[in-house]
């Protein structure tokens, strides 16, 4: 019964409807509750606004300053520890600039100490988590080789609301969005422990839907934080307009598509919002992503066994990556062997299958090495997140 329904309200049933069709119980969320706003923190203020706020808390304005020093030049995150402040004034400045966003439940880690996972309670109870992965450490063989660097994976959500079927996190459906800072205190956290190289948005939540807040925070982390824009990765299932967008941000931030199915009829199923955003028109933003920015663009892509790795899919995701004159050199695949989530009825490709995916890959000229899954003993790796003591 659709009758008496506004245009919206029968667009929405219709969606519905083609997600049980497709056997999908959960459906997509793009707009968060709105409860639960986290206080202010500094790290929400953009420069221009952060002498105005000080001095609107009754300090004067060169107290900005000092706050941006000990926060972003030193991350110390702790008022209290700041001995060049008055000591009322630390106390102030804790309660009204720098609220605890972000508390640690639980460490744990993995190949020999250089993976992190962190659970953080955030103020009214909902659970995000970061992973921080550190490579060419000496004398930790199965950080891997090469010079040392470290990559920080970050949350932007708590929670997904996109649903993906083999991603624990979309299982549990979306809580809220991460505010700024929120975002930025778990990259703080992680540059108390090691200098970090590499961000990725691939921990829990599409950062897409969450557009102001992360890019509020990719240029903390680029104008305050000293991070490159090169070394920041924003990863999506495909939301074409924002996608779009990124283009328009004047930052050489690399971007990673999501797409696991070069076939409409697969990815419907994998990733549902290609129910909304065809995968042809999810490769032409992306493609449109390199040409105004000039950024190599990733693929990812899960390989789940019988499902998504056949000879004949990496064919069609060759032709459908270099297809219109595209050629092959806009573009990374990354396959990465399927984490399967607890109770899964998918698994992890066989080795060879993933060897011949990658072969024709290579074959068509198209650059595409095997990710790595770093942390999967501490379901650290992709697509385990999912703060399971929630
Ligand atoms: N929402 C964003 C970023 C978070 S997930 C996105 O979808 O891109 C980061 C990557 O991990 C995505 O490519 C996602 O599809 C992948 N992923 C999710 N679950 C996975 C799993 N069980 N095994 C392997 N990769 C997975």
């Amino acid at each position: 019964m659709t009758e008496g329904l506004t245009d919206a309200e029968r667009s929405r049933a219709d969606e519905l409807d083609a997600h049980a069709r497709a056997g999908r119980v959960l459906p997509l969320v793009f707009d968060a509750p709105r409860r639960g706003k986290p206080p202010r923190h500094w790290a929400d203020l953009a420069p221009a606004e952060r002498k105005p706020a000080a001095v609107e808390a009754g300090l004067p304005g060169f107290r900005a300053s000092q706050f941006d020093t000990h926060y972003y030049a030193q991350a110390s995150t702790d008022p209290t520890s700041w001995t060049d402040l008055p000591a009322a004034l630390r106390e102030q400045a804790k309660v009204t600039f720098f609220p605890d966003l972000l508390t640690e439940v639980r460490v744990q880690t993995a190949d020999e100490g250089t993976t992190v996972k962190t659970l953080w309670r955030l103020h009214d109870g909902n659970l995000v988590e970061s992973v921080l992965m550190e490579y060419g450490v000496p004398g930790k063989r199965s950080s891997g080789s090469g010079r040392h660097r470290a990559t920080l994976c970050i949350s932007s959500q708590a929670g997904c609301g996109m649903a993906c079927p083999f991603c624990a996190t979309g299982q549990g459906g979306l809580q809220r969005n991460l505010s700024t800072a929120e975002i930025v205190e778990q990259v703080v956290a992680a540059m108390q422990r090691v200098r970090l190289n590499n961000i990725v948005f691939m921990g829990m939540g599409e950062p897409m839907a969450n557009y102001n807040a992360i890019m509020g925070a990719i240029r903390r982390m680029t104008d305050d934080l000293g991070l490159s824009a090169r070394g920041i990765t924003v990863s999506t299932v495909g939301l074409v307009p924002r996608i779009e967008q990124l283009a328009t941000e004047g930052l050489p931030l690399t971007l990673a598509v999501s797409l696991h199915a070069p076939d409409d009829e697969l990815r419907d199923t994998l990733v549902p919002i290609n129910t909304r955003h065809k995968v042809g028109e999810v490769v032409d933003a992306a493609h449109h992503y390199f040409t105004t920015t000039g950024r190599r663009v990733s693929i990812e892509y899960a390989l789940i066994r019988d499902v998504n790795d056949q000879a004949w899919r990496s064919d069609a995701l060759a032709d459908l990556l270099t297809k219109n004159g595209r050629g092959a050199g806009w573009v990374h695949v990354n396959p990465i062997p399927l984490n399967p989530t607890p109770g899964s009825k998918w698994t992890a490709s066989r080795r060879h299958d993933e060897q011949e995916f990658v072969r024709r890959l290579n074959a068509r000229g198209i650059a595409a090495t095997i990710r790595d899954t770093r942390g999967q003993e501490i379901d650290g790796a992709c697509g385990q997140l999912a703060a399971k003591e929630r």
